[in-house]
Order: structure tokens, then C-alpha cells, then sequence
């Protein structure tokens, strides 16, 4: 039986465990990267681990998320980040310098090696055939310093796509008619593998576009073949000779299948709060719009800022509508710059920004009150945008520049015909990508080789082994599809403590319930309850630490997203799976308690705890977690687990 593309690069990476579905396997990490409000925490944990030096092939430090540096507590974050990429040995991009998936992409990414970062659009190089993985700090911190990454083998689905997109169609279109057909669980435990001739007609930014969201459908990764196309764009970025030829053999089998015929696709616009709630542009046409916005990790590079760019030519926007155009590098702002496209976007009313993400997660931009914001990111989900009543549509740059162009939301085509002078941009690549390398600081060159930390940065808190005896108040109970964002808000007021757990626990899941922080404080334990895909959303560990910190114990689920579940591993928080039945009947003050030896029964395999609430009513509340996931959760933490195995050598 042949293999498909996932299995000869895990194959290739494999140290531990067999390519099953569903079974534990190790990998080699080739490449890591972190980001600016992860970054701190991983080199943090680095240090403590008492590691001293980088062992995979590149690891690299980029400061995008916050690069306003408003606060001196994130300019402090910044320099720190930069002593320990010096100190370590990684790659540090500055900030200003760009969103971390693309100056990756730009500078790193290639095709048959293995990423690992602690952001959850790691995937998106998986465009160029790089298997790429967003994962905890933790995590990043052990596969840095020459460890394992732990993974359960995922299903591998085969997404055939045949034809070629029509004019004013997408890749953004792509991506989002997945989520139409799948939901943001449709991914989730899978790797989408993109086959058959309509990837031919994507270019290899494009196929990015497609990878990089297929994070909000829950999927571990997403990944292409590579070919001339994958060769051509490294050839523009100057490193042609990283090209690999890579694909599944013909006769690979996968576990499932999807068919998407690209020229049955049409402009799609995803309405507010979830990536999911996708509709053809004309069913919301009309809308008016109050803030257009072009950027972020999926439609910010050079290639998706050209099409805006092209649109507005000689045109002006709307009066009533705002246009921000934040490219999703510096590469791509210098190179627009010099082209005189950014003059153009100018002169049309825009307000071009720095290449950060900024508004993606609410730093900046914020939209007014009662208004509308079209985006071409990957998220919507309630209050990212930094207003609590947001009213967030994503869509592909051409979808938002004609309504920035009109003031409502129009299709494309539509608004083509009405005005006449309107084309289809199409999509156009560089023969060359030609910006500077100054904002890219190399381990060779580094400027530091001591930790610089500023007062805001605190140290690590570790955990105790675990308990034999589980029992506390359900101190908070939470409905389905709780993000990440619930649990540690990403607002840049809250942010800036990221590295001071006991500070930004103060704020934990205060965007579910703003008493939670204090009555967790004052009970010293509990437990916490929820629906569906808990902790859905980013890579950020802090949605684990900052319950660890505040004394949970376990959480009871109907289930949970992939990262957090990992993540709730390594800070040695139990995730208890329970059913739909039972999460009805357990009431926010509840009592709930483990009835078996806790400790006894995780480390021993065991899979069904019984639970027993307000001592009136029992149920059974399931783990699944590896062997190596048992040791972890026991021992109190990743970190009190690989400092034990190193201390038994
Ligand atoms: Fe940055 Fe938004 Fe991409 Fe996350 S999703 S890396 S916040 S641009």
C-alpha cells in the first residue's frame, strides 16, 4: 500500500511509536518558531529546563503580535526575547519585521521538514509541504532543546480539488467553503491533505492562504504537494536549492475524502462570530459597512495586498468607510512602497499600517460600537476584535475592497458590472521578492548573550504532583466552543502581563465571568465544567497556566481542542471527557468529586472514573490520554516530568 504525504514525512521524522491512527507517536522537530505572547513563557520554561543551547536545524523568535510597544512591559518582553534568542542560539525577527507565519514562510519554511510553533496558524507553510504543527510553549521548549513532540497519529483526509477558480473566486473561497461543508470541528484529530489537478492551478502563497485556515477547522495541520509552482516561489525568495519534490504515492490510501471543484466556487463572506458561518456574498449584500480591513497571517502578504492595491487604482473609498491595509510583512510593505502601490492605497483614502497583527486580536483598529468590520483574517469569534458586540465578516481582499469601494457589502462581479471599469485583479506574483533583511537578526549576529529581564517577567510557577483525591466546587460552568480568548483574553491591557503569570491570572475566563478570577482565588481548588471543543482557538498555554495557577484541578468536557487538551496535560490540569447528559445535569456550585484514587488511576491506565456529585448523584467521566500524557498529568506538569527524566538520566 502506498503512503500519503503526511506519512512519509512523519515516517522520515519518526522516533517513537508506529503510524497508526490514533496511537502516540514521537517526531523529530526540524524548525520552531514562537511569537511574541507565547515566545516569553517558551524560553522561560527553556531556561528553567535548564537547557543552553537550540538543537533543531532553526528556531526563530518573531514579535508580532504587540509591536506597538504602548507599554514598556512589552517593549521589556521584546528585549527579552532578543537576549534569549541571542543567549539560546535562535533567530530573532524584530518587531515591526512582521506576522511570524510569513516572514516564516518568507525566510524558512520548506518543503519535507518538520515546524513546531506555539501559534495556532503554525500550519500555514504546510502550503509549501512543510508539516507544520502548532503546539503549546511547552512544548516548543522541550522539541527546542532536541526532545520529542508527542502527537496522536491523525487521520489523514484526502481533499481532492479538481477545475480552477473563476474570476473574483479565491483561495480565501477555498478555505472558507471548507468551513461551510466541515464547521470549525469538521478538521479536528485529521490532516487535510490538498490532491488532485486543481492544486496545479494554485500558486504556493495561495495553497498558504487555504493552509493556514485550515486551522479553524480544528485540524492538526494542513499540507500540499509540492511542485513547479512550490520551486518557482522559492526561486523568487532566493532559495531555490531548498526545493524538494514531495507527494503521496498514487496508490496511497487515505482515511476519507472530500471532493471541491474549484470552478463551482463563488465570492463566500463568513458572517459573525465563527469562522464557519460562511455564505455566498450576495445573501449579505447590502450591508453597510463601517471598517474595512486587508492583512493578518491568511491575506496579508505582497500577493494579497497587490489585488486591493490594483482595485483602487485611480478610485477612492467610501466616506463612510474606514480602509486599513496592514501587510503581513515588512518584505511585502517595502516591496509595495517601492512599486508606488502604497502611494496608490494612499491616495484612495487608506490608511496603510505597520506589518503586525495587531487587529487581529484587538490591538488597534478596534471597531466602533454597533458597526460593521469586514476582514480578511481567519477569526471572528466574539470580542477579538477588542469590542465586546462586534459585528466581524472575513472574506478574501477583493470581497473587502469592492465594499470599501461601495460602503455595503457587494459581490465583486456585482459591483464589476455596475461600475465597468472594474476587473477581476487576478493573482500576480513577484519574479523577485527583494526586501531588505535588516529587521532578521541571525544567531551569528546576535547582540546579546546574557537573559535581559525587565520587572514585569516573572518566573515560572511549578506545580505539585498530583493529588490522589479530586473533589471541588464546579466553580464555573461554560456553554459549547469556549476559546482560548475566553479563557486568557489576547487584549493588549491583559497581554502585557503574559509573562507575569500571577498577574494575568487575575483575569482568567473574566470574559465568561467577570466574579470567576476572585471566587477561584478564594476557593484555593475546584474544577471547571463545559460544552463542546473547550479551549477551541489559539496555542496559548496561558489558558492552561493561569488555571493551574489559580488552584483547578481538573476540567470536565463534552470535549476539547486539540492544543488545550495537550496544553491542559502539560500544567497538570486533568481533562475529563463526560457525556451530554451528564454536562446538563451539573450545576454551576456543585460539588463534584472523584470517587476513585486519582493518582493510582491515572498512572495506571486507567480509563473511567467514577464521579459523584453533591454526594447525591454518580456518573463516569473518561480520560484518554497516552501512557506519556498519564506521567505528565501525575507528575504535576511537563516541566516537574522532563526535568524528572532528565535528573533519572
Ligand atoms: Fe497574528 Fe492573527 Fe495570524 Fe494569530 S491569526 S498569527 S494574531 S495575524
Amino acid at each position: 500500500m502506498g503512503q500519503t504525504l503526511t506519512e512519509k514525512i512523519l515516517e522520515d521524522h519518526l522516533l517513537d511509536g508506529e503510524l497508526e491512527t490514533g496511537e502516540e507517536i514521537g517526531i523529530e522537530i526540524d524548525q520552531v518558531l514562537t511569537q511574541d505572547t507565547t515566545g516569553t513563557m517558551v524560553w522561560l520554561q527553556f531556561e528553567a529546563l535548564d537547557l543552553d543551547e537550540v538543537q533543531t536545524e532553526i528556531a526563530a523568535q518573531y514579535c508580532d503580535h504587540q509591536t506597538y510597544q504602548f507599554d514598556f512591559k512589552n517593549t521589556d518582553d521584546h528585549r527579552f526575547l532578543r537576549s534569549a534568542a541571542g543567549t539560546f542560539g535562535a533567530h530573532f525577527s524584530r518587531p515591526g519585521n512582521g506576522i511570524c507565519h510569513n516572514v516564516h514562510k518568507e525566510n524558512y519554511a520548506a518543503p519535507g521538514k518538520t515546524l513546531l510553533g506555539s501559534d495556532s496558524h503554525t500550519p500555514t507553510p504546510g502550503g509549501l509541504g512543510e508539516l507544520a504543527i502548532g503546539a503549546g510553549g511547552l512544548d516548543i521548549a522541550v522539541a527546542m532543546g532536541g526532545g520529542a513532540y508527542y502527537i496522536e497519529m491523525p487521520e489523514v483526509v484526502n481533499v481532492r480539488l479538481e477545475g480552477e477558480l473563476p474570476e473574483w473566486a479565491t483561495a480565501k473561497d477555498v478555505i472558507l467553503e471548507m468551513l461551510r461543508r466541515l464547521s470549525v470541528k469538521g478538521g479536528v484529530g485529521k490532516v487535510l491533505e490538498y490532491t488532485g489537478p486543481g492544486v496545479e492551478t494554485l500558486s504556493a502563497p495561495e495553497r498558504t492562504t487555504i493552509t493556514n485556515m485550515g486551522t479553524e477547522l480544528g485540524a492538526t495541520t494542513s499540507i500540499f504537494p509540492t511542485d513547479e509552482r512550490t520551486e518557482e516561489f522559492l526561486e523568487s525568495l532566493g532559495r531555490g536549492e531548498e526545493y524538494v519534490e514531495i507527494g503521496p504515492d498514487e496508490d496511497a490510501e487515505y482515511d476519507d475524502e472530500i471532493v471541491v471543484d474549484l470552478s463551482d466556487l463563488e465570492p463566500l463572506i463568513a458572517q459573525p462570530s465563527m469562522p464557519d458561518n460562511v455564505v455566498p456574498v450576495r445573501d449579505v449584500a447590502g450591508t453597510e459597512v463601517d471598517q474595512v480591513i486587508i492583512g493578518s497571517c491568511t491575506n496579508g502578504a505582497y500577493e494579497d495586498v497587490l489585488p486591493t492595491a490594483k482595485m483602487l487604482e485611480g478610485r477612492t473609498i467610501d466616506k463612510k468607510t474606514d480602509m486599513i491595509v496592514a501587510p503581513a510583512s515588512k518584505q511585502a510593505s517595502e516591496m509595495l512602497a517601492r512599486e508606488g502601490w502604497t502611494a496608490e492605497l494612499m491616495a484612495a483614502g487608506v490608511n496603510v499600517s505597520e506589518a503586525t497583527c495587531g487587529p487581529c486580536i484587538g490591538i488597534g483598529h478596534v471597531p466602533g460600537s454597533d458597526s460593521v468590520s469586514l476582514r480578511t483574517f481567519n477569526r471572528n469569534f466574539e470580542g477579538r476584535s477588542g469590542i465586546e458586540d462586534d459585528s466581524v465578516y472575513l472574506c478574501s481582499p477583493e470581497v473587502a475592497t469592492a465594499a470599501a469601494i461601495k460602503g455595503e457589502i457587494v459581490d465583486p462581479r456585482d459591483l464589476a458590472d455596475e461600475l465597468g471599469d472594474l476587473e477581476d485583479p487576478g493573482f500576480e506574483m513577484p519574479e523577485e521578492y527583494t526586501g531588505s533583511k535588516a529587521d532578521l537578526i541571525p544567531p551569528e549576529d546576535a547582540v546579546d548573550d546574557e537573559l535581559i529581564k525587565g520587572p514585569n517577567i516573572a518566573d515560572v510557577p511549578l506545580k505539585d504532583p498530583l493529588d490522589a483525591h479530586i473533589q471541588g466546587e464546579a466553580l464555573l460552568k461554560m456553554e459549547d466552543n469556549i476559546t482560548t480568548d475566553h479563557i486568557v483574553p489576547a487584549s493588549s491591557d491583559i497581554l502585557m502581563y503574559r509573562s507575569n503569570i500571577p498577574k494575568i491570572s487575575e483575569f482568567t475566563l473574566s470574559r465568561v465571568d467577570d466574579t470567576f478570577p476572585e471566587r477561584a482565588q478564594a476557593a484555593d481548588g475546584g474544577v471547571l465544567v463545559a460544552g463542546e471543543n473547550y479551549g477551541q482557538g489559539s496555542s496559548r498555554e496561558h489558558a492552561a497556566l493561569c488555571p493551574m495557577y489559580l488552584g483547578i484541578e481538573a476540567v470536565f468536557a463534552e470535549s476539547f481542542a486539540r492544543i488545550h487538551k495537550a496544553n491542559l496535560f502539560n500544567f497538570g490540569i486533568v481533562p475529563y471527557t463526560i457525556d451530554e447528559e451528564t454536562y446538563e445535569k451539573i450545576e454551576q456550585g456543585d460539588d463534584i468529586e472523584v470517587v476513585d484514587d486519582v493518582q493510582e488511576g491515572i498512572a495506571s491506565g486507567q480509563n473511567e472514573f467514577t464521579i459523584r456529585v453533591n454526594d447525591d448523584w454518580e456518573a463516569t467521566a473518561r480520560l484518554d490520554a497516552s501512557e506519556r500524557e498519564r506521567d505528565i498529568v501525575v507528575a504535576g506538569g511537563k516541566l516537574s516530568y522532563t526535568k524528572q527524566q532528565a535528573e533519572e538520566g
